[in-house]
């Protein structure tokens, strides 16, 4: 008979942000694909609880990233990245590498993981299936009432809900406007705000504009009234000269600009939308490039035929 393991819980609750590290050099692909050496997946702890992943561009160019939190009854993987195949994106190894090394710092009974999505696009669920006969795993459905029901939404996209990891109760909020189930995600005890496609340094792709406008403004208020850290979202597409992104499907981003955004830049889209009042189009800001209203076949190979052979753009 085993006795149960006695377990101090990690206070998550603390007065100041916990800290972190963002000195990282990410993985940014290589001149030739063929011959890349990274690893297909770099791992960066921010600290010990919380684990920001990348995958490597010459596995899928969209190279996107992908955290994982640990609170004292479970852990949350947001996102699974742009590719199916463990052999090529060992994703689940990974993950279960990660949550057995901080189980063995931490040892508790019935771990659990919550397999969650920023939002419904082929390069943040892709490898989902790497995780489908994974005991102790809730994987959040693909639709939006699926992500409303699992967080408890009553007034989607108006209210935030908490969403408790045991101790490190995060504040889930739905910020649609580039994808209808997309939501950000803010963690009390890092001050992280992330927030998917939404916001990051790169292509904004809007696909509808009043969603968008409010999602962007509800994250201002948002941010007026809470401690941030970093703006975290999932993709990095511009390089550290202001206005310049990379080519659209490139593996290789010389020069890339840090992840990471503050609250001002967020402030700054806000004006943004003022600025642009709906005008479709491709506007370019140092920081970020709003694509407004412009066909997806000029950017991506897309997003909407969920059979389509290749992972899709954003
Ligand atoms: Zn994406």
């Amino acid at each position: 008979m085993s006795l149960p393991t006695f377990v101090e819980p990690v206070n998550f609750k603390l007065p100041n942000a916990a800290p972190g590290s963002l000195d990282v050099q990410w993985i940014h692909g290589s001149v030739s694909p063929k011959h890349n050496t990274d690893p297909d997946i770099q791992i960066h702890f921010y600290n010990e609880h919380t684990v920001i992943m990348r995958q490597n561009m010459a596995v899928h160019p969209e190279a996107p990233f992908m955290f994982l939190l640990f609170g004292n009854d479970r852990a949350v993987l947001l996102d699974t990245g742009a590719t199916r195949s463990p052999d090529f994106f060992p994703l689940r190894p990974t993950v279960d590498g990660l949550i057995d090394q901080w189980l063995a710092k931490y040892p508790r009974d019935n771990y659990s993981l919550v397999v969650a999505h920023t939002h419904l696009h082929r390069d943040h669920f892709e490898a989902d299936p790497q995780f489908f006969d994974r005991p102790n795993t809730v994987i959040v459905g693909k639709t939006l009432e699926a992500t409303v029901q699992f967080y408890g939404f009553q007034h989607w996209p108006q209210d935030k809900v908490s969403f408790d990891l045991g101790g490190r109760v995060l504040k889930v909020m739905a910020t649609p406007g580039h994808e209808e189930a997309e939501v950000s995600i803010y963690d009390p005890y890092t001050h992280l705000l992330f927030t998917g496609d939404l916001v990051y340094p790169g292509r904004l792709y809007i696909r509808d504009w009043e969603a968008f406008a409010s999602s962007i403004e509800r994250m201002i208020d948002f941010c007026n009234t809470h401690p941030i850290s970093h703006i975290l979202g999932c993709h990095i597409e511009m390089s550290i000269y202001p206005k310049l992104d990379y080519l659209i499907r490139t593996s290789y981003q010389p020069y890339e600009r840090p992840l990471q955004m503050t609250v001002a830049q967020l402030q700054s889209i806000g004006e943004a939308i003022k600025a642009i009042d709906d005008k479709p189009g491709i506007h370019i800001f140092d920081d970020y490039i709003i694509y407004n209203g412009v066909p997806d076949r000029y950017f991506s190979y897309e997003t909407m035929n969920p059979d389509a052979e290749l992972g899709d753009v954003c």
